[in-house]
């Protein structure tokens, strides 16, 4: 059988994704194999084909991967399954581990990282990281959830406590992750003030539960964000931007408040003044993506209604070098996908 993937055979520019045939996977012991009905396009994506991340080349990208099971070495799934893929597969043994930091196991394997994603027609994942996705939610919409969903429910309700009476500022609020946080925060009760770069995301993202959202190519987004909080500032900053706003990030975040931190789209190195910011006990926190039991907690929650993920677009498998261009400009808001 003739497989198609994209295949990353060196770092570089979008264009060093290459549409070809690939030696047809086969699943191991306690795997199975998935026919990928769509796989999420995330920004650590971009990361490792740009070879910030490095893998074992060559590689098949692809952290999200939602689809039908073909065959499976275990008897809890069977062909025609409809299952969405955990991407994360801990040890379950080393101390991180034993103490449930799941995030920080040592040895964990990682779809479209350590292992070949899902950037492809067929995948293989280890069958203890399948979900079955509920019949109300369709395969686009699953794929659209592991990462950007479980990364923003990790950083605002387990780091973060997010909850009633608090605020919060979503930075990169068109981003994966800032509708996912976007749609948490407002679903857990808290306010939420959505931060975009283009006039067109602003009404999608009061769509996605935001209660004010801040063009900040129009307007000062501190002073916006005190105007809102009667000069005191969020409780939570939802970080993503790194060095284009990070010293802004502090300055809308409250006394006590804390600034949590899951990506740097533009830029590593940061520098603020700290003298401020101990003073006010303030907080910044590393975060990424969740853990499996938190994906059960969000596609049930997708299942009821309560959240539902934002599908900017769809490719083609072909197309991914396309895709990644759309995420590197800016230019979506919500979920980029591929379609084989
Ligand atoms: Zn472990």
């Amino acid at each position: 059988m003739v497989v198609k993937a994209v295949v990353l055979e060196r770092y570089g520019p979008p264009e060093v994704l290459e549409y070809r045939d690939v030696v047809d996977p086969v699943p191991a012991e306690g795997e199975a194999l998935v026919k990928v009905a769509a796989a999420g396009v995330n920004r650590v994506d971009v990361w490792i084909r740009t070879g910030k991340y490095q893998v074992k080349l060559p590689h098949v990208l692809g952290v999200d991967v939602a689809g039908e099971v073909l065959s499976s070495t275990v008897p809890q799934f069977k062909r025609g399954d409809r299952v969405v893929v955990f991407p994360d597969m801990p040890c379950g043994r080393c101390k991180q581990c034993l103490t449930g930091r799941f995030m920080l196991c040592r040895n964990s394997s990682r779809l479209g990282s350590t292992r070949w994603g899902g950037y492809a027609e067929l995948v293989t994942a280890p069958a203890a990281t399948l979900v079955p996705v509920p019949g109300d939610v369709s395969l686009e919409e699953a794929a659209a959830l592991p990462v950007n969903y479980t990364t923003a429910w990790h950083a605002l309700i387990t780091d973060t406590g997010v909850g009633p009476g608090m605020r919060v500022l979503v930075v990169g609020a068109s981003s994966g992750v800032g509708v996912a946080a976007t749609q948490i925060a407002s679903l857990s009760g808290a306010e939420v003030i959505a931060m975009v770069g283009d006039e067109w995301k602003v009404e999608k993202a009061y769509k996605a539960g935001a209660s004010l959202v801040v063009n900040r190519t129009k307007k000062d987004v501190v002073e916006e964000v005190m105007k809102a909080t009667d000069g005191e500032g969020v409780d939570v900053v939802l970080e993503m931007a790194g060095a284009a706003f990070w010293e802004k990030a502090l300055q809308c975040l409250a006394p006590g408040g804390t600034l949590v931190t899951v990506g740097a789209t533009v830029g590593d190195q940061v520098s603020f003044n700290v003298r401020p910011f101990f003073r006010k006990y303030q907080k910044i926190i590393g975060s990424g993506v969740g853990t499996q039991a938190e994906f059960l907690k969000i596609i049930d929650l997708v299942s009821k209604g309560r959240l539902r993920p934002f599908i900017d677009k769809v490719f083609s498998l072909k197309e991914a070098s396309e895709a990644h261009k759309r995420l590197e400009a800016g230019e979506h808001f919500g979920k980029i996908l591929l379609k084989p």
